[in-house]
């Protein structure tokens, strides 16, 4: 049997796992993101009671996924003060002995939906978490999206809804589609935690309006063939159609686009898609390793 290890790294856990040479999740195990050297105390041993090939690891950001550069898979410039430029790959390499393989949660998230969930047969797609962030990842013709850094698609600007006086929560950026959109942003502006707020038409419709919009520039811009929308808030099922009918009515049918209903869906691995794509970059490493 051959091992590798994945890890997504979040701002509250990490989540950890063993997979198998078929990209299936044997064990998992997740601990709090706490101070970096006592978060890798943890996770190390875990990953040493399997002879892992390899490591991938799909992160909270931002990150440095630019290979060759001095500060390649640290974390950036993070609110979290104890992680802002700590060398997690470095330490990580350093401390299993394989190589590991890094992007964003999001990119991986993007990589496991298309490989194992609701965009198989596809070449690209788009993952969109809203949560406690938004952020958002992509394939193109299959590869991971990275240029000189990585998409931060949860920071586009959006229009500020005519009803909408919120300032927005995003510290960077104020009114940015984070700053507007994410969970604690509507937790703000109506002054209750979003999930208490299921029977609030107001509310799914202001949501709706900005997510579609975000939805639209994407669209316009990368192209995709399915966008995949995932995290905490969109557990409001009632979100789904709102946005659909939001982007038509945004996009006027200026593109081309599939039936709605099959472009704009759930994950389909449910909370295990950046798991699973953080497995599936640590056997690629290894496919890379041994040509
Ligand atoms: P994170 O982004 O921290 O990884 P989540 O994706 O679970 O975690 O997002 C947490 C955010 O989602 C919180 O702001 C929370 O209020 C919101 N949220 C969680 N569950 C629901 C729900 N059922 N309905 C609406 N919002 C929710
Ligand atoms: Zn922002």
């Amino acid at each position: 049997m051959v091992y590798y290890g994945a890890i997504e790294a979040g701002g509250t856990k990490f989540c950890c796992a063993i997979g198998n040479e078929h990209g299936e999740i044997v064990e998992e195990l997740t601990i709090p993101t706490e101070h970096p050297e006592k978060t890798l105390r943890q996770l190390i041993p875990f990953f040493q009671t399997y002879p892992i090939e390899a490591l991938g690891v799909g992160s909270f950001g931002p990150i440095c996924v630019k290979e060759g550069d001095s500060s390649y898979g640290y974390i950036m410039n993070t609110p979290k003060i104890e992680w802002k430029h700590y060398p997690l790959i470095p330490e990580l390499e350093k401390q299993l002995g394989v190589p590991v393989s890094f992007t964003t949660d999001v990119n991986a998230a993007a990589l496991g939906e298309l490989t194992k969930g609701a965009a198989q047969g596809l070449t690209s797609c788009i993952y969109i978490t809203v949560g406690t962030g938004i952020g958002a990842g992509a394939i193109v013709k299959g590869e991971l999206l990275h240029g000189h850094s990585h998409p931060e698609m949860g920071h586009i600007l959006v229009r500020h809804h005519a009803s909408d006086s919120f300032a927005g929560v995003c510290p960077a950026h104020g009114s940015c589609l984070e700053g507007l959109a994410s969970g604690p942003a509507i937790e703000k502006r109506w002054g209750k935690p979003a999930k208490e707020l299921g029977e609030q038409e107001a509310v799914w419709a202001l949501e709706a309006d900005y997510l579609a919009q975000a939805l639209m520039q994407y669209t316009l811009i990368l192209s995709p063939e399915r966008i995949i929308m995932g995290g905490g808030v969109m557990n409001q099922q009632q979100l789904f159609p709102l946005i659909r009918e939001k982007l038509a009515f945004y996009l006027n049918d200026y593109v081309d686009l599939p039936p709605l209903d099959t472009y704009i869906v759930s994950p389909g691995l449910g909370d295990k898609a950046g798991l699973t794509g953080a497995l599936l970059l640590a056997m690629e490493r290894k496919a890379n390793c041994s040509q």
